[in-house]
């Protein structure tokens, strides 16, 4: 019988996570010839995420649980979970129902058809959404395609079903700054798109703020481009060019016109332009930098203070 592992990041989920576990139970139900784990991560929630959990896991014998000490953050709840999970098939699925576990069943199909390796959703459209959010996604869909190898397809979400090969792919990549709508494109294998309409949170809200989305996706260009680095430099080269010209338009007019003591705002322009400018390429080396450091420190990714059962990897 093959094993399917469900990842489940929660952060501050306790008014969806029991709407969750009665629609679960049912798709468990059904897919009865299948074995279950059910993998969920307490990304360190404030409210009383982690007793429901513990509740779920003591009620279900397919649920299990891992508790952060802290908030790492989801990327580092879903590491966590695809460092543990044990499933033939390994998927991870928003607490809020917003991934519809109705469709894990055809999901299951088309992987077993043998085609693919992994079955990967998308949202048709962004119902709900304030407009421009939508339109800084779309604007950061199309820069990070062309600048990077990453293939990210706009409107992915992180819900996807994958053979074992691609999560060990996955653990493999252990770098700090993770963004795995990357990863996933990345690491390649074969993918099919399954497509759904934009389902609401069932209760509880969003953790993403709209700057808080900013700095993901600059997160992510800078973890899978270095097209800023080379922008910073060809505008060096580019500053320079136009520098040399105008030193030689200068020399020219002072050798025909003579000295003449004029030009301070023009002046002030240039000095104030090339310092912006070298600023700016500072700040883009500065966050490549930055990045840097944090991986170079090695920390793991996420620390556990509590778990369900003894194999769960408590550091990682
Ligand atoms: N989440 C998490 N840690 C965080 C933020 C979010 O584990 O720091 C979880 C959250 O509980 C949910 C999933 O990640 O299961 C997606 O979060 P959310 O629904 O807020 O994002 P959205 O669907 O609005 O993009
Ligand atoms: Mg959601």
């Amino acid at each position: 019988m093959k094993k399917i592992s469900l990842i489940i990041p929660c952060y501050n989920e306790e008014a969806c996570l029991r709407l969750f576990d009665v629609e679960m139970a049912k798709i468990v139900e059904q897919m009865k010839n299948y074995e279950f784990e059910i993998l969920y991560i307490n990304d360190g929630s404030k409210d009383d995420t982690l007793n429901v959990i513990r509740q779920i896991s003591k009620r279900r014998s397919y649920a299990h649980y891992l508790s952060f000490s802290r908030n790492f953050g989801k990327e580092a709840a879903m590491y966590a979970g695809f460092c543990n999970a044990t499933g033939d098939y390994v998927a991870v699925m928003d607490a809020d129902l917003q991934d519809p576990p109705a469709i894990l069943p055809e999901m299951i199909k088309v992987l077993e058809s043998g085609e693919y390796d992994s079955v990967a959703t998308r949202r048709v459209d962004r119902e709900g959404e304030p407009p421009i959010r939508s339109l800084f996604a779309k604007i950061f869909y199309r820069l990070i395609n062309k600048i990077s190898d990453a293939d990210i397809v706009d409107g992915a979400r992180d819900y996807r079903l994958m053979k074992r090969e691609m999560v060990e792919a996955i653990v493999e990549m252990g770098e700090q700054n993770r963004f795995s709508k990357g990863i996933f494109g990345w690491i390649g294998f074969r993918t099919y798109w399954y497509s759904f309409e934009n389902v609401e949170r069932t209760a509880g809200e969003t953790k993403w703020s709209f700057w808080k989305l900013l700095k993901y996706s600059m997160d992510g260009i800078i973890s899978f481009s270095q097209m800023p680095l080379s922008i910073a430099s060809w505008m060096g080269m580019g500053c320079t060019g136009v520098s040399l010209l105008a030193i030689l338009f200068i020399i020219v007019k002072k050798m025909v016109f003579g000295e003449e003591v004029q030009g301070w705002a023009s002046n002030m322009c240039v000095m104030v332009f090339i310092g912006g400018v070298q600023l700016f390429c500072l700040g883009v080396i500065g966050q490549y930098i930055g990045k840097t450091y944090v991986e170079s420190k090695k920390r793991p990714h996420y620390i556990v203070s509590e778990c369900s059962d003894g194999k769960i990897k408590k550091v990682g």
